[in-house]
């Protein structure tokens, strides 16, 4: 059998300030998701340039970036079956106000750019993502 597929997730500062680490765990665990790698990490802006790289550009780029580096977020690698496309069903739609009650967006957020979490939305970027966050893992 092939190894389970990794995915990078963040659960972002706005979820950290808003004391939702455990909320949002629950729910990943509770898929069947297994935790490979978690760090309480703040990042600088030359780092989240490199995570964000197809969004540096954009109008709303600059907010993004200082969103992203406004204080603590949790990073992790999570492991399962089609794991890229689990986590990402699970996080629901960017835009918390469209995203479908049930899932983590959809119940615990209203905003497009303040949306909670973040995960990988592909094999390749998967596999980008890990090795940036967590070289080795
Ligand atoms: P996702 O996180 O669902 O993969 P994108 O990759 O399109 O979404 O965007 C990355 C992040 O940028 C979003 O999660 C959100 O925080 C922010 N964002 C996306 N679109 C907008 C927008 N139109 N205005 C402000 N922030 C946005
Ligand atoms: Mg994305």
């Amino acid at each position: 059998m092939s190894d389970p597929q990794k995915t990078l997730v963040l659960i972002k500062p706005d979820a950290v300030r808003r004391g939702l680490i455990g909320e949002i765990l629950r729910r990943y665990e509770a898929k069947g998701l297994c935790i490979e790698a978690l760090e309480l990490r703040t990042v600088e802006g030359d780092f989240a340039d490199r995570h964000y790289a197809e969004h540096v550009g954009k109008g709303w780029y600059p907010e993004l970036r200082s969103f992203i580096t406004s204080g603590p977020l949790v990073a992790l690698v999570l492991s399962g079956e089609r794991a890229v496309e689990a986590v990402r069903a699970v996080n629901g739609a960017t835009d918390g106000v469209a995203a479908t009650p049930g899932s983590i967006r959809g119940d615990l957020c209203a905003s497009k750019q303040h949306n909670v979490v973040h995960a990988s939305d592909s094999p390749e970027s998967a596999t980008r993502e890990v090795a940036l966050w967590f070289p080795g893992v």
